[in-house]
């Protein structure tokens, strides 16, 4: 369990106020000259070897990330850019970075600009947050009235300026590049990598894209020593996470801990435990809706971190724990999730436009029980048609919460739809895709 003294975020519920005077108390601000003066290559060296990896969902090492940059600026401008687009279902840790910590993001931003060159600085929020982005909004200016950004930011000679931009509400902007091309005016769609953002990005700029979380943690990392967050949590996962915790418990949360605490403990001391005791569980998202559940029996003994959920086939993702018990028709669940990325699918890639509709109406037909054994093994091959087939991590994000499904509640499908789950029929499948639409 994670020690007081080692907490990141100490407001993290607002107790003690977001404005600058109570941020300073908490340490922001402090010593910051003194970390520029340090140099951009200490900095991206110390947090090369705190071995933090990115919180927004693929855990990329952040300052391998930031030595992408070119170390010298060219003719084109380099920019930071910080993703507070925060769509995952299931999460909502940095709606309280933005609206109860947001110096720590600020001073983030200034630091990690520095690192990678850039003076100016993007903040892409989704238009939902519009509360959250105000409150954002009077920290920058705080931050401007003290002379701790702008020109000559926190007396170190370097400029930086911090602008908001606010998104429209679809999922697709969370990934790198649709919110690039979004932010430039565009259709949010994803672009084909590479080239990355970090030579070729916003205007076709050397561009460096974090999340929230990480970039408010890299002030802390950097004042107490890349060692000291090394040392919370195992190698290669190390450090404290911001994880939410929803859906059948008795005390949604979010909580700061270290990473590679064990699931149970999350949900039994933080969460008040699940709703009708630790028995009545069924089974557990682990990382925001795109992570493939987990059956009560992998929950037991998992730790939330990036390697040992991929050991279980699934992921650490955004750190979004949706609990749900049995008193929940799992598969319905996992229709509501398909229809959600069946919704938000940008359409530029054949796999996922098509792929994910098909998935969702299959699980429709499954969850009333109209679906032959043929049918839930194609809707598996459907899976692996999408995923790798895709400009985007979205065709994965999509396939893999039914991948979950079909691997640890085959039984389930299988009882709801009348077959024996071990017989091959090999019966020809009457229809695919429009069934479930006609019947409407
Ligand atoms: Fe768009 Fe889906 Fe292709 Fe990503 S995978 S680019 S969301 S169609």
């Amino acid at each position: 369990m994670l020690k007081d003294e080692d907490r990141i975020f100490t407001n993290l519920y607002n107790d003690l106020g977001p404005d600058i005077s109570s941020a300073q108390k908490r340490g922001d601000w402090q010593n910051t000259n003194e970390i520029i003066k340090k140099g951009k290559e200490w900095i991206i060296n110390e947090i090369k070897s705190s071995e933090l990896r990115g919180r927004g969902g693929a855990g990329f090492p952040t300052g391998l990330k930031w030595s992408f940059a070119p170390k010298e600026v060219g003719s084109r401008p380099h920019y930071l850019i910080i993703n507070a687009d925060e769509s995952e279902p299931g999460t909502c840790k940095d709606r309280d970075i933005l609206r109860f910590e947001p110096h720590k993001l600020i001073e983030g931003c200034l630091l990690a600009a520095y690192a990678v060159n850039a003076n100016k600085c993007y903040i892409y929020i989704r238009g939902e947050y519009f509360n959250e982005g105000n409150k954002l909004q009077e920290a920058i200016n705080e931050a401007y009235e003290k002379k701790l950004i702008g020109v000559n930011a926190c007396d170190s000679g370097w400029d930086f300026d911090i602008f908001i931009h606010y998104g429209a509400g679809a999922y697709i902007c969370g990934e790198e590049t649709a919110l690039l091309e979004s932010l430039e005016g565009k259709k949010g769609q994803p672009r084909l990598k590479p080239p990355f953002p970090a030579l070729i990005g916003l205007y076709g700029c050397p561009t460096i894209i974090n999340n929230v979380e990480t970039i408010a943690v890299v002030p802390t990392i950097l004042k107490r020593g890349a060692k000291w967050f090394a040392d919370i949590g195992k190698p290669k996962n190390t450090g404290t996470k911001i994880y939410c915790i929803s859906g059948n418990v008795n005390n949604p949360c979010n909580v700061e801990e270290e990473m590679g605490i064990s699931l149970k403990e999350l949900i039994e001391k933080h969460a008040g435990g699940v709703v009708g005791g630790w028995e009545n569980l069924q089974a557990v998202i682990p990382g925001g809706s795109s992570m493939p559940l987990l059956p009560k029996k992998i929950c037991e003994t998992i730790n939330m971190d990036f390697d040992s959920l991929v050991e279980q086939k699934s992921g650490l993702g955004t750190a979004g724990i949706v609990v749900i018990n049995n008193d929940q028709d799992i598969i319905k669940c996992m229709a509501r999730i398909a229809r959600f990325y069946k919704h938000e699918s940008c359409g530029q890639c054949t796999p996922c436009r098509e792929g994910s509709g098909w998935m969702w109406r299959m699980l429709e037909r499954m969850a009333k029980g109209e679906a032959s054994k043929d049918e839930v093994d194609m809707l598996m091959d459907v899976t692996k048609q999408i995923e790798g087939h895709t400009i985007c991590a979205f065709g994965e994000g999509s396939a893999w919460p039914v991948q979950g499904l079909l691997r640890h509640f085959k039984k389930e499908v299988a009882k709801r739809n009348n077959f024996n789950p071990l017989v091959n029929t090999n019966k020809k499948i009457p229809y695919l895709v429009d069934q479930h639409l006609l019947e409407k």
